[in-house]
C-alpha cells in the first residue's frame, strides 16, 4: 500500500499513489496546496481547510482523500 498522510490542524490528507490516474487536476487547480516541486508536495495550511477539502471531492480517481480533526465523519451523525 502505498498511501500517504498530510497531517493539518483541521483535516488530514491521504494520498494513494497506485490509485492516482495524473489527471492534475489537484495541481492545476489548487496549486498553493498541491505542489510537486515541494517537500511535501501537499501544504494543508496553504487555504482554508473547507476550500481543500471541496477541491479533494473532485479528484477523479479517490487518489485525495481527507478526514476532519474536527468535525465527526458523515457514519458519526447519528438521524434523529
Ligand atoms: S486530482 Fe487526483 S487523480 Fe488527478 S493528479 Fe491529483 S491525485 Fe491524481
Amino acid at each position: 500500500m502505498s498511501q500517504k498522510v498530510y497531517q493539518g490542524e483541521e483535516i488530514e490528507v491521504y494520498f494513494d499513489a497506485e490509485k492516482c490516474i495524473h489527471s492534475g487536476i489537484c495541481v492545476k487547480g489548487m496549486p498553493e496546496v498541491f505542489d510537486l516541486k515541494k517537500r511535501p508536495w501537499v501544504n494543508t495550511s496553504g487555504t482554508s481547510a473547507d476550500k481543500i477539502t471541496a477541491h479533494i471531492d473532485i479528484c477523479p480517481s479517490g487518489a485525495l482523500t481527507y478526514k476532519w480533526h474536527t468535525r465527526p465523519a458523515d457514519n458519526e451523525i447519528e438521524e434523529e
